[in-house]
């Protein structure tokens, strides 16, 4: 009997009970999808359990309504007219339908997004992620080229890819740096800034006294880049 699973399929209801080693009955319903969960005492009947859900249903169905009230709504797809960043300047969406691979083109302020029918916002995010990658690796290797001669460093290689928590980062002792792609989003000067930062790194790997006069030789208002990056509003930080 212990760990007994019924499932109690209602109309609109299905609640899970659970029949374990306890004294009292439980009943939880948890966030996001407002699942009901019992937990009922090993000599309690079945019968018992289905009075009791029966007779708190009201109180059930109010809780239940709070929780999916507060469950973040689906991202609908983007649509035409939608504005976004990208290298700074605000751009308007032109979305498209195609039959075929799915491609971005941006256009004086227009970004088209050609995409199959019925794309959702996550297809959307995905091609417009890679897009965003290819625009950063377009621009790395010269301006990548342009700070090794006067920084007197040399970079093995650089990837770019979309991250969560660094605008970049850099392993000295293979002298390869990797770049977020969502730099695409910003002024061409934050990407410039974080190669500086990044190929600093492989003169100095602390953010100490050297590291900042190393930044302020090369790119004296480095400071005002990186609080624009370091926006409390963004996930996102270069230190
Ligand atoms: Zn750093």
């Amino acid at each position: 009997m212990k760990g007994r699973k019924v499932i109690l399929q209602g109309e609109e209801l299905q609640v899970v009970v659970t029949f374990k080693r306890i004294k009292k009955l439980r009943l939880t319903i948890r966030p996001p999808l407002a699942e009901v969960r019992v937990s009922a005492p090993l000599r309690m009947s079945l019968k018992a359990v289905e009075a009791f859900i029966s007779t708190h249903m009201d109180w059930i169905e109010r809780h239940r309504a709070d929780i999916l009230s507060r469950a973040p709504a689906p991202l609908l797809p983007y649509a035409s007219g939608e504005r976004l960043f990208i290298w700074g300047e605000e751009v308007e969406l032109l979305v498209t339908e195609t039959k075929k691979r799915p491609t971005v083109v941006l256009k004086g302020h227009t970004l088209l997004l050609n995409v199959p029918v019925g794309a959702s916002r996550e297809d959307m995010d995905k091609v417009l992620d890679r897009w965003l990658k290819r625009e950063v690796a377009q621009v790395l290797p010269d301006l990548i080229s342009k700070w090794e001669k006067p920084m007197r460093v040399r970079v093995e290689r650089f990837s770019v890819r979309k991250m969560t928590t660094r605008w970049g980062s850099c392993t000295p002792k293979s002298r390869s740096i990797r770049f977020n792609s969502e730099l695409a989003r910003h002024a061409p000067e934050c990407l410039e800034y974080v190669v500086v930062h990044e190929l600093a790194h492989l003169l100095e790997r602390s953010h100490n006294a050297r590291f900042k006069a190393i930044l302020d030789r090369f790119m004296p208002d480095w400071r005002e880049i990186q609080a624009v990056l370091n926006l409390p509003s963004s996930k996102r930080r270069i230190d």
